[in-house]
C-alpha cells in the first residue's frame, strides 16, 4: 500500500493521521517500510538519506549491528520482567561514570516523563513552586512546560495548549536564551523559584548555541539565588560527546534529564543528579515516580550497546563534526545562516544565526518549506520544520555526507 493510501486510512483513525504532530507532513507523509544505516526505505519504493534520525536518538544510524545484536540476544530471554534486571545497573553505572554531576539515576520511558519528574523533585527539594524555563525550550508534552514562548522575558506563563490549567502554568516563568540580565532580573524578583530548566544547547529550535560564558554564568546565577539548575540533555546527552553539553562546557547542573540516545533507539528517559536530591525519589524518599516499562531489559540492552559502542569509538564525534563542517562549507554564500555543533546542524533562512527563540522565529519558513521539498526530491530527508535540528550518524559515510553537501549547495542556489 502506498503512502497516500495509508494516510487516507490513518486520517480517520488517529488525530491528524499521525502519532506525533511534527510527522503530519502535507499533503501526506511518506510511510517507511524499513531502515538501515543512513537510509530510510519508503513504502513507495524510494530510498532516502536520513538527516532526521528519529529526531535524535539514532547516533549510530538505523539498525546498527552492535545494537541489533544486543536486542536479539535479549529477546531470547524475554523483554519485560517487572523486576530489576542486570542491564539497568550497568546502564546506571555507565551514565553516572560519564556525568560528574550524576550520582544516582532513575530510568523512565520518555524524555517527557524525565523532565516532569525532575521538576517535581526540584519543587519537593526546595519547597518552592515556580520554575523558570527558556522561551522556545522544549521539554516534552506535559502541562508544566507547555507554555507559550515569545511573550516577553518575565511574563507569567500562558498555556501553549488547550486543556492546560492556567493556574498551573502561572508557576512556569520564562526568559530568553542567552539573556543573562533577564535571568538575573527574573531570579531576583521572586523567592518562590525552585529551578531553572534549560536545554544547554537549544535543540528544538535549531540548534541555537550558547554565547561564550553563558552556561557558566547561568550556573553562577542559579547558585547565587539558590535555585536548582536542571540541564535537559535529552538531545545533547551523548550527542555532543560522552557526558553531553555539561562535560563539553564544563558546567555542573544539579539535575540532568536524558533520553533519546541512551536507549539505543528504544523508548527511554532518565533523570539523575546529586545524591541528596535523588535520595528524595520514591521509594527512598517522598517524591513519587513509577513506570511499568521503566528500566525494562530490552531498552537497557539497547542502551548499553549504544553507549558501549560510543565509548569504543570516541573518534566518531570528531568525524561527524568534520561532516557538518563540510555541509556548512557547501552552504557558504547562500544568504542564510548555518549553525552547527558536533553532529547537530541547521540552515536557517535568516541572515544571521539566531541567538534565541524570537530570532529563530524570524526565519523565512515558506522558503524553508520549498527547500525541504527540493531536498526530498534529491533523496534527502531533513526534519520537516525550520525549527528541528538535523543530525548526522555514524552510518553517514564521507561519501554520503558529500552527497548531502552537494544537495544543500544545489537546493539553496536554485
Ligand atoms: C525530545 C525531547 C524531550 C522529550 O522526549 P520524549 O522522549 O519525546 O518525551 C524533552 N526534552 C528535550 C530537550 C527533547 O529534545
Amino acid at each position: 500500500m502506498k503512502s497516500n493510501e495509508l494516510f487516507e486510512r490513518a486520517k480517520g483513525l488517529m488525530p491528524g493521521g499521525v502519532s506525533s504532530p511534527v510527522r503530519a507532513i502535507q499533503p501526506y507523509p511518506f510511510y517507511v517500510a524499513g531502515a538501515e544505516g543512513a537510509y530510510l526505505k519508503t513504502v513507495d519504493g524510494e530510498r532516502l538519506i536520513d538527516c532526521c534520525l528519529g529526531y535524535g536518538p539514532l547516533i549510530l544510524g538505523h539498525a546498527p549491528d552492535a545494537v541489533r545484536a544486543a536486542i536479539e540476544a535479549q529477546l531470547a530471554d524475554g523483554w519485560l520482567y517487572g523486576t530489576p534486571c542486570p542491564g539497568e545497573v550497568a546502564l546506571a553505572e555507565r551514565i553516572a561514570a560519564d556525568h560528574p554531576s550524576i550520582d544516582m539515576v532513575r530510568f523512565v520511558s520518555s524524555g517527557s516523563e524525565a523532565t516532569m519528574a525532575a521538576i517535581r523533585l526540584a519543587r519537593a527539594a526546595t519547597g518552592r513552586q515556580d520554575i523558570v524555563k527558556i522561551e522556545g525550550g522544549f521539554h516534552g508534552a506535559h502541562d508544566a512546560v507547555l507554555v507559550k514562548a515569545g511573550s516577553g522575558a518575565t511574563t507569567m506563563g500562558v498555556p501553549d495548549s488547550a486543556g492546560v490549567v492556567a493556574d498551573l502554568v502561572a508557576h512556569t516563568r520564562q526568559v530568553a536564551y542567552n539573556d543573562l540580565e533577564g535571568l538575573d532580573a527574573l531570579l531576583s524578583s521572586s523567592e518562590d523559584i525552585a529551578a531553572l530548566i534549560i536545554e544547554p544547547v537549544m535543540g528544538n529550535v535549531g540548534p541555537v548555541l550558547p554565547e561564550p560564558g553563558y552556561l557558566q554564568e547561568v550556573r553562577a546565577l542559579t547558585l547565587d539565588y539558590d535555585v536548582l539548575l536542571i540541564f535537559d540533555e535529552v538531545i545533547t546527552g551523548y550527542r555532543l560527546g560522552i557526558g553531553g553539553a555539561q562535560v563539553r562546557y564544563g558546567v555542573t547542573p544539579d539535575l540532568t534529564t536524558l533520553g533519546k540516545i541512551i536507549g539505543g533507539g528504544l523508548p527511554i528517559g532518565a533523570f539523575g543528579g546529586r545524591r541528596d536530591l535523588m535520595a528524595m525519589v520514591a521509594p527512598q524518599g517522598p517524591v513519587y515516580q513509577a513506570g511499568t516499562f521503566s528500566g525494562n531489559p530490552l531498552t537497557m540492552a539497547a542502551g548499553n550497546a549504544a553507549l558501549g559502542w560510543l565509548h569504543e569509538n570516541p573518534g566518531i564525534y570528531a568525524r561527524l563534526d568534520a561532516g557538518t563542517r563540510r555541509i556548512e562549507e557547501a552552504c557558504a554564500g547562500a544568504g542564510g545562516s548555518f549553525v552547527r555543533l558536533g553532529s547537530m546542524f541547521k540552515y536557517f533562512f535568516r541572515p544571521a544565526a539566531p541567538t534565541n527563540y524570537a530570532e529563530a522565529k524570524e526565519s523565512d519558513t515558506a522558503a524553508f518549506r520549498q527547500f525541504w521539498e527540493k531536498m526530498l526530491k534529491k533523496g534527502i530527508f531533513v526534519p520537516p520544520s525550520q525549527f528541528e535540528t538535523n543530525f548526522l550518524s555514524a552510518a553517514h559515510t564521507d561519501e554520503i555526507i558529500e552527497h548531502i553537501a552537494d544537495a544543500y549547495s544545489t537546493c539553496l542556489s536554485e
